[in-house]
């Protein structure tokens, strides 16, 4: 304003000078409405490009086939997991999944209705868990469930709902309605021991879900030692 008063005091016209200063002023004010189009459209970008990126994030935690964490994501979980159940003193426990005879499955009906089958299981398994427990694909026709704060009881109560919740599912060929047998599935638990490895305790369950296999399969066996 004192740019302005200076101006039209010093000027030999000021009727001309107003009018520059009128024009400027129409300049600027367009100008700003400009940066104020462009600001706006790069705050539109910038969100587009946030919500890729969120997506891109989400993407890269998840199973494509059954919607599930995948192994990396389960990793990381369960890495966290066990480090918070040592300095809380909670339980932390694990249950891994495989479908029986799941070969043959595929030899008779098709890959194709076995990745419906995987998608079944991984339906059950994701609804037989809480919030804050984490259901994942652990490769193949494996999946995994990793419960914060449940003992083994709980866990084992829980891979028993998963369990025969499957076997008692009809399981349909989608194309046609072909009613196909039972699917059954087999499980291992174990609970954290204070201190010990990710790779142990996946090893422990593994060593279950073997005895579960040897035993007959359809059923869930806890680790023992
Ligand atoms: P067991 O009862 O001892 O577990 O026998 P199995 O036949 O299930 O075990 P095996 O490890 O011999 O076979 C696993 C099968 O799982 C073989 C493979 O074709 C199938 N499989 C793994 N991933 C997928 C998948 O993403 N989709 C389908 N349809 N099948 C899969
Ligand atoms: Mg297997
Ligand atoms: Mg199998």
């Amino acid at each position: 304003m004192i740019e302005v008063g200076r101006t039209l005091r010093t000027a030999k016209d000021p009727q001309l000078a107003l009018k520059r200063l009128a024009d400027e002023l129409t300049r600027a004010t367009e100008r700003a409405s400009t940066l104020e189009a462009k600001l706006v459209e790069a705050s539109g970008e910038l969100d587009g490009l946030r919500t890729s990126l969120e997506q891109a994030e989400l993407r890269s935690r998840t199973d494509a086939l059954t919607g599930l964490a995948n192994r990396g994501a389960m990793e990381s979980f369960l890495r966290t997991a066990q480090i918070n159940a040592m300095e809380s003193g909670d339980a932390l426990s694990v249950f891994l999944i495989d479908v029986d005879h799941f070969k043959k499955f595929n030899d008779t009906y098709g890959h194709q209705l076995g990745d419906q089958v995987l998608r079944l299981v991984a339906k059950c398994l994701q609804e037989g868990i809480r919030d804050g427990d984490l259901a994942a694909r652990y490769g193949g026709e494996e999946l995994i469930g990793i419960l914060p704060g449940a003992p083994l009881t709980i866990t084992q109560e829980i891979a028993e709902r998963v369990r025969t919740r499957i076997a008692n599912a009809n399981v349909k060929k989608r194309a046609t309605g072909q009613m196909i047998g039972q699917v059954t599935i087999s499980s291992g638990v174990a609970q954290f021991k204070p201190g010990e490895s990710f790779e142990a305790l996946i090893e422990r369950c593994d060593q279950a879900l073997y005895r579960a296999k040897q035993s007959g399969r359809n059923r869930t066996i806890v680790s023992d030692d």
